[in-house]
C-alpha cells in the first residue's frame, strides 16, 4: 500500500485544493510507493500568504536567540531521525543508504552551525566625515523566501538554503522536486515538532506547472534555486518581472586533475569517489578526469579495476555501492549519452550499458562507465551527464590541464591531485571553479563557503556567505546637529 503524504500549509497537513496526485517511484523495482499532492495556484498562494503573515507578525517578534533554540531542537530531531529520512530518499532517488544517512548527519549539522548565527547578526557603527551624523547599519531578513530543491538529495540541498534563512529571519515556501518529496514533507514533522509558528516554514508539492505561481507572487522577496539550467533561465526570467533575486546552484561538468606526481592510489580512489558516488547524480561530479601522460596507462588500468568492483544492489542494504538512477528519464537520458559518445569515437573501457544481473533486473541500474582518450571537444566531455559516466582524458603539461578545464561553461567544482605544493597554489589560483579540492574530492563542511561560476549559477551557500544571500542591510544616519540646511545643495 503506498504512503500517502499531505502537505504543510499555515501549519495544517492538507490535500491541497485540487484532486490531483502524483505517483512516487521506488527506482529499485519500479513500484510506486507513496503519492503526493500536485499542489493548485491556490495552495501556493495560500502557503505564500502564510509566510508573508508570519514575516511580518510572529516571526518578526520572535528573537535571535529564541530562533536558535528551534534550530538546535530541529538539528537534534533530525540526528534522531536520520534513518527514517535517509530511508525514505534512498527509496525515492535510488541513492545508498549509506550515502543518504551520511546527508542527514550533514543536514543536522547545517541547523546547528547556522543556529550559532541567528542571535549574532549584528549592524555596524559608521564613522562619517561629518561627525554630527550618527550612522549605523541593521541587517535585517529579506522576507517571505521559496526554496526549490532538485531530486538528487533533497534534504541536505533544503539546509542549505533553510538554515541560513531561517537563521536570519526569513520565513519560507519549500518546493521539493515531484521526484523525490517524500522526505522533505516527513522533515515538515520536525518543523513542527522543533516548535517553529504556523507559516514560518511552508512545503508544497507537485511538478514544476506550480513553479510560475511560485516564483511571481508578489509577496515573494527572494528564490534560491538548485536544478538545471533550463529551470533556472525561466525562474530568472519570472523573478526578474518583480526584481527579485535568485541564487542559483546548478550543473556542472567537474575537472578532476592528475598530475604525474600525485600518490596514484589516493588519486585513483578519489577519481572514482568523484563521479560514481552517488551514481554520478551529483552536481559535483567529477565526470571529466585529467591524466597526465606519464601516468595515464597506469591510472587507466586502476580505475577500471576498482570501478568493475563497484557492488550494485538494493540501495537500502549497506553493502551495497552504487544503487539505480532515480527515474525512467535519467535512465534513459545517461544511456542514450552513452551511445551518442561512442558514435562519436569514445572508447568504452567498462560499463556503457545498463546493469544486469541477479536482484538489479527491476531497477533502472545504468553499469559505472569509463570512457578513455575521450577528446575534450566530444559532446560526453562538455554535457553534463549526471550519472556515473567518467571521461578521462589525457594531458601533458600544466598549462594543458588548466587550459583543458577552463574551456567549460560550466564552473562548479574541480580537483587537483599533486604533491608539489607551488603547482597547487598556481592552479587552485588559475582554475575556474567555484570549488577546489587538492589531494581529496567530494568533501563536504558547513563551514566552507559551496557555489559556482559561468553555467553553474550565481550565489553561494553554507559558511557566512550563504547569510548574505537571505539578508540586507538597512542604513540609519541620524542628524545630532539640529542645525538648519541649505534646501539646494546636497549635504556633505
Ligand atoms: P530541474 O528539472 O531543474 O528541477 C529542479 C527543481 O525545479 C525541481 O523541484 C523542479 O520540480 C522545479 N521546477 C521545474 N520547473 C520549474 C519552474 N518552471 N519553476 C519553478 N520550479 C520548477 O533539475 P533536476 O533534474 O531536478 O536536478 C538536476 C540538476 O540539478 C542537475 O543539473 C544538477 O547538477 C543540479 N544540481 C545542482 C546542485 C548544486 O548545488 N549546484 C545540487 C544538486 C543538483 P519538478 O522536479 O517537480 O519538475
Amino acid at each position: 500500500m503506498a504512503k500517502s503524504f499531505q502537505m504543510l500549509i499555515d501549519g495544517d497537513w492538507v490535500d491541497g485544493a485540487g484532486s490531483e496526485r502524483l505517483d512516487s517511484y521506488n527506482p529499485f523495482d519500479q513500484s510506486v510507493w507513496a503519492t503526493i499532492p500536485q499542489a493548485t495556484e491556490d495552495d501556493v498562494a495560500r502557503a505564500i500568504t502564510a509566510a508573508h503573515t508570519a514575516f511580518r507578525g510572529v516571526w518578526r517578534k520572535t528573537s535571535g536567540r529564541d530562533r536558535a533554540s528551534m534550530m538546535l531542537r530541529l538539528a537534534d530531531l533530525v540526528e534522531e531521525n536520520a534513518d527514517a529520512l535517509a530511508q525514505a530518499d534512498s527509496t525515492d532517488n535510488g541513492k545508498v543508504i549509506r550515502e543518504t544517512g551520511a546527508q542527514m548527519r550533514f543536514a543536522a549539522r547545517n541547523y546547528r552551525h547556522f543556529a550559532g548565527y541567528a542571535d549574532k547578526l549584528t549592524g555596524e557603527t559608521i564613522p562619517l566625515d561629518n561627525l554630527d551624523m550618527f550612522d549605523f547599519t541593521l541587517v535585517e531578513p529579506l522576507g517571505v523566501a521559496i526554496l526549490i530543491t532538485a531530486w538528487n538529495s533533497p534534504l541536505p540541498l533544503l539546509a542549505n538554503k533553510l538554515a541560513p534563512a531561517l537563521a536570519a529571519g526569513n520565513t519560507v515556501v519549500i518546493k521539493p522536486s515531484e521526484h523525490a518529496s517524500a522526505s522533505t514533507l516527513e522533515f515538515g514533522r520536525l518543523i513542527e515538532q522543533a516548535g517553529f509558528p504556523p507559516g514560518v516554514v511552508n512545503i508544497v508539492t507537485g511538478d514544476g506547472r506550480i513553479g510560475p505561481a511560485l516564483t511571481t507572487h508578489p509577496k515573494v522577496r527572494k528564490i534560491s534555486f538548485t536544478g538545471g539550467l533550463s529551470t533556472a533561465t525561466k525562474i530568472i526570467q519570472s523573478a526578474a518581472a518583480r526584481v527579485i533575486p535568485v541564487t542559483t546552484e546548478l550543473g556542472g561538468k567537474s575537472p578532476n586533475i592528475i598530475f604525474e606526481d600525485a600518490d596514484i592510489e589516493a588519486a585513483v580512489t578519489g577519481a572514482v569517489a568523484g563521479v560514481f558516488g552517488a551514481s554520478g547524480q551529483t552536481c559535483i561530479a567529477g565526470s571529466r578526469l585529467l591524466v597526465q601522460r606519464q601516468i595515464y596507462d597506469e591510472v587507466c588500468r586502476r580505475i577500471v579495476e576498482k570501478v568493475e568492483a563497484i557492488r550494485l544492489g538494493n540501495p537500502l542494504d549497506t553493502e551495497t555501492e552504487m544503487g539505480p538512477v532515480a527515474n525512467s528519464q535519467q535512465f534513459d537520458k545517461i544511456l542514450g549519452m552513452i551511445r551518442d559518445a561512442e558514435a562519436d569515437g569514445a572508447t568504452i573501457a567498462t560499463g556503457g550499458r545498463a546493469g544486469d544481473g541477479p536482484g538489479l533486473e527491476q531497477g533502472y541500474f545504468v553499469r559505472p562507465t569509463v570512457l578513455v582518450d575521450v577528446s575534450p571537444d566530444l559532446a560526453i566531455a562538455r554535457e553534463e551527464v549526471f550519472g556515473p559516466v567518467l571521461c578521462v582524458i589525457p594531458f601533458d603539461t600544466e598549462e594543458e590541464a588548466l587550459e583543458i578545464a577552463n574551456d567549460s561553461d560550466y564552473g562548479l567544482a574541480s580537483g587537483i591531485w599533486t604533491n608539489d605544493l607551488r603547482r597547487a597554489h598556481r592552479m587552485a589560483r588559475d582554475i575556474e571553479a567555484g570549488v577546489v579540492w587538492v589531494n581529496t574530492y567530494r568533501a563536504s563542511y558547513v563551514g566552507a563557503p559551496f557555489g559556482g561560476t559561468k553555467l553553474s549559477g550565481h550565489g553561494r551557500e553554507r559558511s557566512w556567505h550563504a547569510l548574505l544571500e537571505y539578508t540586507q542591510p538597512k542604513n540609519v544616519m541620524i542628524d545630532l546637529s539640529g542645525a538648519a540646511r541649505d534646501p539646494f545643495s546636497m549635504k556633505l
